[in-house]
């Protein structure tokens, strides 16, 4: 549960009873009231706390007495086996319980619509003596009393708070029935809110429910099942045909068919055979696989998606700040409106219904619900979104920059012309460049090595290999200092006659020298991937109003393949004139949208209000860098994005705009005396029902037209 970080150690603490965003705050104050708390963040959804702490002062015990003072719960054991049992069954049973819960409230509602007006409750209240009645109110109420009376202990008001002045106004009043309305109806709202955020972290739980509980390992030449948490790096994993996979690794031997769906969010199943890369969760069928293990548990890639959802919650949307803010003024405002009422009306039914109308839970839940049901929807669809923050930035941006090497074009470069300009032959040339890129990640230097490797040259082991970000890499190879990369890495590239022919053609150049002096030159053609024209298109038509080609590649590549998409460019940038270019749009007042490989282009996906990563899969650099991060190379997942975003910023409006205009209508009408108290009550649940089905929709949404290969 605990992994160490500088001086501070973090610690994970999974909470139970949490409803409302309210209650984070709670939970919040009591833990960074504990000596050695460094750092706090509470997650609603995720229902854990992970809070930074000096080593030494770390007591659980006292953890949990903080938590359980605030009133909720620790639970014992932590929570995975329940909630991998639990999710399937729980979310089948969502939409019917929805159905029936609205139907009740609607039954309910009637029923006290049509008592008020036939008279009913006044009938009732006649029969039964009222101190019977107010015992009853009370009885009822009382576990909502205590909470209530805990809560002012500790000097907060929460949102019984008010309705329990509500109920004692009525009570004061000789209106018992009314008061009892409005007690069954804290239970009603209690219940929606519970639900509704019960609802929401279905999207996460689902997503923990995948992973596979046991593995089976070799263990001294012998099949032996074990817990996934037991297996050791390095160990050999069997799989049978139609098991999930349970860590991530390397094919050792056979072959199979993989469903990679819960990463890459891709139905067609990828061929899979020795040293291919496979992650857990994803589901192997037609052949047996022996797999080394890499990463086990938390640390698969699976595994730091989970992670990343389930605190995608801290980056938090500016307009949930504002609603978050507005919420904690919401409470105290309303205590005034009602006095306000009393003092001229001298109504206190009336001032009974301010109390109970007003919903301040809905507000606080109007932004997180739906962000949370589209992060949710994009995981299944192999986009990683780190935060509601992000979707807000997307439905706002209007400038695209785009990366060339391994974003546009497919990163698997060709090396189609090879020069050698000294004494040296072809192979000698590409022999030395191989050895000296063997370490490289960049993309030009895979293709060097294939290239190496085809023509079954033998590589030397590089020493003090150094690479040169948007330049190339430096090595001593046998001795001799070898660089290969662009002009700017070897300023007398400039001399070389051949170059100029090659560049022309828009080919990629990598200079060979050795001690300085050019010895040959390769050339690599890259091709594009083949859904980028549809996909910027689409970008075009979300309100993207400007596409530019950012690379560290020269002039006439950048020129061919800008023409060729139509889009504006810049060539022979580093990493950090990419960085400036940001931020200088942004300084303009853009918002800007990048995407890159995630690798090299790591700082300018940060900088960018939304730096989307290409190929996280399996790359945790890439994972890590993004603020998107996209499982599958697939450029259709850009626009996807773009459309996602705009149709959570639309529900979000929709959900403030509905909440807000019922609480003005609600308050008005219930100042004005036109609103009796028990309506009032039973109208208090509704917003967040109306706010759940509204952001459900988007859990559901259907997938835009894909472009597809
Ligand atoms: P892009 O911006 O198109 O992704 P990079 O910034 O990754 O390109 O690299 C820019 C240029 O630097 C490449 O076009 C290439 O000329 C050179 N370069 C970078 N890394 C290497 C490498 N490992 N080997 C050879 N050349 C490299
Ligand atoms: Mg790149």
């Amino acid at each position: 549960m605990a992994h160490r970080t500088d001086a501070l150690q973090q610690v994970e603490v999974p909470i139970r009873g949490m409803d409302c965003l309210e209650c984070t705050h709670h939970v919040q104050h009591a833990l960074a009231a504990l000596p050695g708390m460094a750092a706090v963040q509470v997650y609603l959804t995720s229902e854990k706390a992970v809070l930074q702490m000096e080593p030494a002062l770390i007591d659980l015990s006292g953890i949990r007495q903080a938590v359980e003072g605030a009133g909720y719960s620790v639970p014992l054991t932590p929570a995975t086996p329940e909630v991998s049992s639990s999710a399937h069954t729980l979310a089948s049973f969502t939409r019917p319980v929805l159905t029936l819960f609205g139907l009740v409230v609607g039954a309910v509602l009637l029923v006290v619509v049509a008592g008020e007006w036939l008279g009913i409750f006044e009938r009732v209240t006649e029969r039964v003596p009222w101190w019977l009645g107010t015992l009853l109110v009370v009885l009822i109420g009382a576990p909502i009393y205590t909470n209530v009376l805990r809560a002012a202990l500790r000097r907060q008001i929460i949102s019984h708070t008010l309705m329990s002045l509500g109920v004692v106004s009525a009570l004061v009043v000789g209106q018992w029935t009314t008061a009892a309305v409005v007690v069954f109806f804290m239970y009603v709202g209690s219940y929606a809110e519970h639900f509704t955020t019960e609802r929401s972290r279905q999207a996460v739980k689902r997503l923990t429910a995948l992973a596979p509980q046991t593995a089976r390992v070799e263990r001294e030449e012998q099949e032996q099942e074990v817990a996934v948490g037991e297996v050791q790096i390095g160990e050999t994993v069997i799989i049978h045909p139609g098991e999930r996979i349970p860590v991530d690794g390397i094919v050792l031997e056979g072959q199979a068919t993989v469903d990679q769906a819960t990463i890459t969010g891709e139905s067609l199943p990828v061929e899979v055979h020795a040293d291919s890369h496979v992650f857990a969760t994803t589901i192997a069928s037609l052949g047996h696989l022996k797999v080394r293990t890499t990463q086990v548990g938390a640390d698969t890639t699976y595994g730091r998606v989970v992670q990343l959802v389930e605190e995608a919650e801290a980056h938090r949307a500016e307009v949930q700040r504002l609603a978050d803010r507005f919420s904690t003024y919401f409470l105290p405002v309303v205590a005034s409106i009602a006095l306000l009422t009393f003092l001229v009306s001298r109504n206190p039914l009336a001032t009974a219904a301010v109390l109970v109308v007003a919903c301040s839970c809905s507000l606080a839940l109007a932004t997180p619900i739906a962000m949370l049901a589209s992060i949710g929807a994009g995981a299944k669809r192999g986009l990683l979104i780190k935060g509601g923050k992000y979707l807000e930035a997307l439905a706002q941006a209007n400038v695209l920059f785009v990366d060339k090497t391994g974003t546009l074009t497919t990163g698997r470069p060709q090396i189609v012309d090879i020069v050698a300009l000294a004494h040296l032959s072809e192979a000698v040339v590409l022999q030395l460049a191989a050895s000296a890129e063997r370490y490289s990640e960049h993309p030009l230097a895979e293709a060097v090595c294939r290239t190496a490797a085809e023509q079954h040259l033998p590589l030397e082991e590089p020493a003090r290999f150094e690479a040169v970000p948007g330049a190339g890499v430096r090595a001593l190879v046998g001795g001799k200092q070898v660089a290969v990369g662009n002009a700017r890495l070897l300023s007398e590239a400039h001399q070389v006659g051949t170059a100029q022919d090659l560049e022309a053609q828009g080919k990629t150049l990598l200079f060979v020298a050795v001690d300085d002096e050019v010895v040959g030159v390769l050339a690599a053609t890259d091709t594009v991937r083949p859904e980028v024209t549809q996909a910027l298109a689409e970008v075009r038509t979300l309100g993207i109003t400007h596409i530019e080609l950012l690379t560290g590649d020269h002039e006439q590549a950048a020129a061919r393949l800008a023409k060729e998409l139509g889009i504006a460019y810049q060539a022979n940038l580093l990493p950090e004139d990419k960085i400036a270019l940001v931020k200088t749009a942004q300084a303009k007042g853009q918002v800007v949208v990048m995407v890159g490989d995630g690798v090299n282009d790591a700082p300018a996906l940060a900088q960018a209000n939304v730096g989307i990563a290409m190929g996280a899969a399996g790359s945790e650099v890439a994972l890590e860098a993004a603020h998107l991060a996209l499982m599958r190379d697939d450029w259709s997942l850009v626009p996807e994005a773009l459309r996602i975003a705009r149709r959570t910023m639309r529900t979000v409006k929709l959900n403030i705009g509905f909440t807000a205009l019922y609480n003005l209508v609600g308050l008005s009408l219930a100042a004005l005396g036109l609103l009796p108290p028990n309506l009032a009550a039973a109208a208090q649940s509704l917003p967040d029902l109306g706010i759940l089905a509204n952001s459900s929709r988007l859990l559901r949404a259907p997938s835009a037209p894909r472009t597809r290969r």
